[in-house]
């Protein structure tokens, strides 16, 4: 009997697995094309200067990758990425991702939509950081486009910090060394201890929007923002809180002096044309405006 059922289990994980790696070849066949034919585009997400409590001025932007497929419509890269990195896309998509943004920043640069300052955050994975010819690609990519170094920042997981290997913490320093910033993404969902903070090159961390959501509500999520932030300040990191999405969260935020934000309270991931006009719009009205797609 025992058998029988064992049997019985057998057949329906069978059924979901190969479901499951059909829909994944599916995928992955209709990615390599959508990389080769650029079916790929960037949403611009604003990243605001919290420091004056409201987030008025838009300090920087994080780019972020979407696929359009012709059947399926809009693909989130939070199931994409993981099926381009097991196929082994990730670094033709991620070269793609960071010309592409690197090239929107001097655009930008260049028509007074921003200033010097205004920095270009663009998603990193593992993977990307296993090829020894990366840092050498980032600056040639800089150079090209004649955008300082200092105006890029790379987001790493935590992961990469606990599992990069000497490799990795070399192209780290080689990264920092030629001027680029490196933060440390979605910040407390991993394993990472203090130490790796300490150790590794890194110049920021983004709080992770499950820390962010409970704030106003939750003491528990306010008090780890709050050791972030005096983590942060002695470590001399900069801290942007993510996914800020009510005013009361942000006044939590301002109060507890977190420099830096992102969330839907100032804006969606939108195209590079929305993007300019709404952070215009935005530094003369001096409050959030609505924005619908993203
Ligand atoms: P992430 O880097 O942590 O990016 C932030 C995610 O939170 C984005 O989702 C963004 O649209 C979403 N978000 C921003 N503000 C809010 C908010 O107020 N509320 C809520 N609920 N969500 C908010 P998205 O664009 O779906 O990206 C998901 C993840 O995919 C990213 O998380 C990043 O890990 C990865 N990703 C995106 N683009 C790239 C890329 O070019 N390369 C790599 N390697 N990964 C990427
Ligand atoms: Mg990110
Ligand atoms: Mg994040
Ligand atoms: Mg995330």
């Amino acid at each position: 009997q025992a058998k029988e059922q064992g049997r019985n289990r057998w057949t329906v994980f069978d059924a979901s697995m190969r479901d499951a790696v059909r829909e994944r070849v599916e995928i992955e066949v209709a990615l390599r094309a959508a990389v080769a034919q650029e079916q790929l585009s960037i949403a611009y997400q604003p990243i605001v200067d919290l420091t004056d409590g409201l987030g008025t001025r838009t300090v920087g932007a994080e780019a972020l990758v979407r696929w359009e497929h012709p059947v399926r419509g809009w693909i989130g890269p939070n199931m994409f990425i993981a099926v381009a990195e097991d196929a082994n896309l990730i670094s033709a998509l991620g070269a793609w991702v960071l010309r592409e943004s690197v090239q929107q920043l001097a655009r930008w640069r260049d028509k007074g939509v921003v200033d010097g300052d205004f920095w270009m955050s663009v998603n990193v994975s593992p993977r990307q950081l296993g090829d020894a010819a990366f840092a050498d690609r980032v600056a040639a990519i800089l150079a090209q486009a004649r955008v300082p170094a200092a105006n890029l920042v790379l987001e790493i997981t935590e992961s990469v910090m606990v599992e990069g290997g000497e490799q990795t913490e070399r192209l780290l320093l080689r990264l920092r060394e030629l001027g680029v910033r490196i933060s440390v993404d979605d910040f407390g969902t991993g394993f990472s201890a203090l130490g790796y903070l300490r150790r590794h090159p890194v110049t920021g961390v983004k709080i992770d929007r499950s820390f962010v959501g409970g704030l106003g509500a939750s003491i528990e999520d306010e008090e780890i923002v709050r050791a972030v932030v005096a983590m942060s300040s002695a470590l001399n990191l900069a801290v942007v809180a993510e996914g800020v999405e009510t005013t009361a969260q942000r006044d939590v935020l301002a109060a507890l002096r977190v420099p830096l934000a992102q969330g839907w309270l100032w804006g969606r991931a939108v195209p590079a044309s929305t993007f300019a006009a709404q952070i215009r719009a935005r530094e003369r009205v001096g409050e959030p405006i609505a924005v619908r797609s993203d």
